[in-house]
């Protein structure tokens, strides 16, 4: 089956107003991409709404979200909330979120089924920490919180970004083939739970994706695109990265 591609960038907690200038000459580089792949951008909420006014082609998505609806929830937000200011997307479960506010494969269940129930495509994170590549359960690990960590009513928009906790920030990355066996064995997960709907879910790597290393990634088998952290900042180097897809190379 094919899938488009997607390239996600995660801005973190970083980005003032005069970063949205990044967003305007990533909105112009890949202008004339047309739909052979997506991009976006998940910004803090804090640019959110601004950054929908100024993203041109490029989709915005939240990074978290609450997972119920609105209510009294002291600095929260709704997925409703997200999909209100423009969002397409919402991260769910990136392991800092996972590390800095304990959130569980249950809770990011529940957020992903909330941005979903919004409209929103969740890009749900899964990853093994060192210790357990080491002690050789990294697939065992991923495919344990992906059956976890994905709601029961997914369907084909749901996204996957495979982000190894080791090489998220660290400038390491798996081998190709590490990459290759891990999206296999996620993908073999996603169809024996979803069947056709499985099949067609976008399965990202994430950590340490960079201009120089993008290529040799995107060219393993299952990988259908990358979420990006620091190199998702500056437009040149995103851009850099967004070139470097074979279904960018082909237009
Ligand atoms: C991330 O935080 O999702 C990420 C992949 O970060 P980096 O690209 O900076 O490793």
């Amino acid at each position: 089956m094919s899938r488009r591609p997607l390239i996600a960038g995660n801005w973190k907690m970083f980005g003032r107003q005069a970063d949205l200038g990044e967003l305007e000459a990533l909105s112009t580089a890949v202008a004339d991409l047309g739909d052979v792949l997506d991009v976006a951008i998940c910004p803090p909420a804090t640019l959110l709404a601004a950054a929908c006014r100024v993203a041109g082609p490029v989709r915005i998505g939240g990074q978290d979200c609450h997972p119920g609806a609105d209510g009294p929830h002291t600095g929260d937000l709704s997925a409703a909330m997200l999909a209100d200011a423009g969002a397409r997307y919402c991260i769910v479960g990136h392991s800092e979120r996972r590390r800095d506010h304990g959130d569980t494969d249950a809770t990011v269940r529940a957020k992903a089924a909330a941005a979903a129930a919004a409209g929103l495509a969740p890009i749900i994170c899964v990853g093994e920490t060192l210790e357990e590549r080491k002690d050789g359960r990294a697939i065992a690990v991923v495919e344990s919180q992906l059956a976890q960590s994905i709601a029961e009513m997914a369907d084909a928009a749901t996204v996957i970004a495979y982000e190894p906790v080791w090489a998220i920030g660290t400038g390491l990355t798996p081998t190709p083939a590490e990459i290759g066996a891990m999206h296999a064995a996620v993908r073999a997960r996603l169809v024996g739970l979803f069947g056709a709907a499985g099949a067609g879910m976008r399965v990202l790597y994430g950590g340490s994706v960079k201009p120089a290393n993008a290529a040799e990634i995107f060219a393993v088998a299952d990988v259908d695109g990358a979420l990006v952290g620091a190199a998702s900042l500056k437009a040149a180097d995103f851009a850099a990265i967004i070139a470097a897809h074979p279904a960018a190379a082909v237009r």
